[in-house]
């Protein structure tokens, strides 16, 4: 940390560099051309000796004379009787002093002399011209640089680089649902925003910059501005992928460019949304070229650079921390890393309370249910719910909305929307009835209690032809093998209920199939959950904050190996599967039969099927 302080100084104040060169550059240039003029326009003349001149004046030679200060332009008679093109003229130097002097000795002579010029003005005139000269060019070719680099230099509102500023952002941490871990630790900064001499007192070096680290849409940008709207000061934003150019220096410059405006700005906030997009590491395996070395190393120094001491907070954005350059990471830079989680169940309804907070809501809404039904959703899924069903609403004519407009947003939304005019026929109803009550009737049989929330056959347009909520698994971070092996069985308790009952098999199991493979390649791979590969992972998770994708690190041998037991795990659980629907034929059949007739049925309405109410019971009994 210690070798920060020594770079930091250079970048305030003094000029740039760049516009220095500039400036270096249009002196060198315009005194070269003023050189190249010189030389061209006595190129005109031959040179000669006074004392030659002298002679020749002696000698009647002359015939005419033009004095200047220091020289003199003269024409000899054997010159002057060519025609006029092929005539060449003569210069000297003048001794200095003697001009009025000479002026008359050549009139005395009767040569004719066509202009004295006493004073020396042409030394003034000549570095006003020169300075003109100098000043057209530094600005001509500023003009020309500030092209190339897209409205870089000082230019932000015309910046092509979209760097926007916000004097206030007017959001606040109030606007941020849950979150709560992300805003203690932005917490600090805030603090030290406001009162920076506080920590510098003390001696402790402040924080120059933060990570936020999260899925798409969980809030990070909105909690970059809330940090910049609660410490009251400016908010600076680009986008990573705004600094990624074709031409080798651009995106330096607009890292200089960012940097330079929020210095003259200070205390601010400085977000850099998708910082993967230049920060990604400069080893081979992702890429890398000169122009991103060149960004990021720019980006590298200017954190390093800045003096925090003034108030310049740096906050960057991304789902794919694992791809960051670690000198990025690196103390002193982006060293505190601030996740930013998909919303638990209190976060969603958090969320949804701020997003309808402006909004009409009936008297019959329940956000609650919403915030329940909407697992996995993040900030951004719930605010477009919101609208959704906002919209829904006036569409209807209502002036508030309901529990409705929302349950169906949702489903817009994350399901995708109903789509009415696609017409199963009974055998594929069927199917596709027993198929999705195979996924609900074996995870109720195996929980005992109300895994769905509904179940329902009626086409959606992203594909699926029927589908299972599930009910949140909520506030649970560990899963048992006994649970995921529970899990495997429901997800291929589709395919089972069709293999049971129709002895047939369809195409709409593709992505429960593929869910399960994954779950149980994750299980062998990397949650040593199987008795031959033991305790070794042989995968490694790559993008943990978007897809979650893994890749294999382990031999062929292991591979193929792991293909293996994949293989053996899915056809165990299938069995399982099958042998419980069978033994359930009757529930199975019954609640089909039920959802064939209302097309969509709840999770209680299922349950009531598999445990009869208590009255029942009890009638039998006595
Ligand atoms: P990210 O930068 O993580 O991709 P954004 O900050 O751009 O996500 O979020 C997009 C929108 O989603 C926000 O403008 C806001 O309306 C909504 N949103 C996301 N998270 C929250 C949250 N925690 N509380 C309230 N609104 C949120
Ligand atoms: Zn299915």
């Amino acid at each position: 940390m210690e070798q920060n302080n020594n770079r930091k100084p250079e970048q305030n104040g003094k000029p740039p560099k760049s516009k220095l060169s500039l400036l270096l550059l249009s002196v060198v240039v315009i005194l070269f051309i003023g050189m190249l003029y010189g030389m061209i326009s006595d190129g005109q003349y031959t040179k000669t000796t006074f004392s030659q001149f002298m002679n020749d004046v002696e000698n009647g030679k002359i015939d005419e004379v033009e004095l200047h200060y220091d020289r003199i332009y003269y024409m000899t008679k054997e010159e002057a009787a060519k025609p006029e093109r092929e005539q060449k003229a003569c210069f000297t130097g003048l001794p200095n002093g003697n001009v009025l002097e000479l002026a008359q000795t050549l009139n005395e002579k009767g040569i004719k002399v066509n202009q004295v010029i006493v004073e020396d003005n042409s030394t003034i005139m000549m570095i006003l011209l020169y300075a003109v000269g100098i000043g057209a060019m530094f600005f001509l070719m500023n003009g020309i640089t500030r092209r190339m680099n897209g409205g870089g230099m000082g230019a932000i509102g015309a910046s092509k680089a979209k760097v926007y500023m916000e004097k206030k952002t007017g959001v606040t941490f109030k606007d941020v649902a849950g979150q709560d871990e992300a805003k203690e630790s932005l917490q600090e900064i805030i603090d030290f925003l406001h009162n920076p001499t506080k920590y510098t007192e003390i001696g402790a070096k402040l924080p120059k910059g933060a990570l936020l680290v999260g899925s798409p849409g969980t809030g990070k940008t909105l909690l970059a501005k809330a940090v910049a709207g609660e410490a009251n000061v400016p908010f600076f934003s680009i986008s990573g992928s705004d600094f990624v150019e074709m031409f080798v220096g651009v995106g330096a410059s607009r890292v200089r460019d960012l940097f330079q405006q929020a210095a003259k700005v200070a205390p601010c906030i400085i977000f850099i949304d998708e910082i993967d997009a230049v920060g990604r590491s400069r080893d081979s395996r992702y890429g890398g070229n000169s122009e991103h070395e060149q960004t990021l190393n720019q980006l590298l120094g200017e954190i390093d650079g800045f003096d925090s001491s003034k108030g310049i907070v740096c906050l960057a954005a991304t789902n794919r921390p694992e791809i960051l350059d670690k000198a990025l990471l690196r103390p002193g830079r982006f060293d505190r890393r601030i996740v930013v989680d998909t919303p638990n169940l209190q976060g969603r309804l958090d969320t949804l309370k701020v997003h309808t907070r402006k909004i009409k809501l009936s008297e019959d809404v329940d956000l609650q249910k919403i915030a329940q039904a909407t697992a996995g959703a993040v900030g951004a899924d719930l605010a477009n719910l919101v609208n959704e069903a906002a919209l829904r609403a006036v569409r209807k004519g209502r002036s508030a909305v309901n529990q409705e407009d929302l349950l169906i947003s949702f489903e817009t939304v994350i399901a995708g929307a109903e789509k009415k005019n696609t017409v199963l026929s009974d055998k594929e109803k069927k199917l596709v009835a027993y198929h999705e009550v195979g996924h609900a009737l074996i995870s109720a049989l195996e929980k005992q209690e109300t895994p769905v929330t509904k179940i329902t056959i009626v086409p959606h347009t992203e594909g699926a032809l029927g589908y299972t909520l599930y009910l949140p698994e909520e506030e649970k971070f560990l899963s048992t093998r006994d649970e995921l092996l529970s899990q495997l069985r429901s997800l291929i308790g589709g395919r089972a209920a069709e293999d049971v009952v129709f002895n047939t098999q369809t195409t709409g199991a593709a992505n429960d199939l593929q869910r399960a493979t994954g779950l149980a390649r994750k299980m062998i791979t990397m949650f040593g959950m199987n008795e031959t590969l033991g305790l070794m992972t042989s995968a490694t998770v790559e993008h943990q904050y978007l897809d979650g994708r893994s890749y294999m690190d382990c031999s062929d041998e292991t591979a193929a190996l792991v293909d293996r037991e994949v293989q053996k795990l899915l056809a165990g659980c299938y069995a399982s599967a099958k042998e419980t629907l069978q033994n359930n034929r009757q529930l199975l059949d019954d609640i089909a039969a039920l959802l064939l007739e209302k097309e969509t049925i709840t999770g209680e309405e299922m349950m009531a099927i598999i445990n009869p109410p208590a009255e029942e019971l009890t009638i039998d009994n006595g």
